[in-house]
């Protein structure tokens, strides 16, 4: 997350959807969409947006994150000890390119 691309951040949470089940199945209207609008694929459960994920609250977070969050990044950037990854795009690939930094990182020391 950057303060450079607030629209895409804003994007991405605004457009979580979560399942009613007990599992909370998590989709997203763009980058993650249930064959059926509104519906689980796993469960079949109700999908519903939270609260704390309106755009109105997501700018609210932002805020408080680019205050209080963005300095700490800043702090282990400049310590060689933090590692930058796209967050854009589905939840799998994401997360493969969190894990190849990590290993990347492992590898490197
Ligand atoms: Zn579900």
């Amino acid at each position: 997350m950057t303060s450079k691309s607030p629209r895409k951040v804003i994007e991405r949470i605004a457009g979580r959807r979560i399942c009613r089940g007990r599992s909370a199945h998590v989709f997203h209207v763009s980058y993650g969409p249930p064959k059926k609008q509104g519906l689980c694929d796993v469960c079949g459960g109700e999908l519903y947006q939270r609260d704390d994920d309106s755009e109105e609250t997501v700018r609210r977070r932002l805020e408080v994150y680019y205050t209080r969050t963005e300095p700490i990044i800043e702090y282990y950037k400049t310590r060689g000890l933090a590692v930058t990854i796209s967050a854009l795009g589905p939840v799998d690939e994401v997360t493969r390119r969190a894990l190849e930094a990590l290993k990347r990182e492992d590898d490197g020391k």
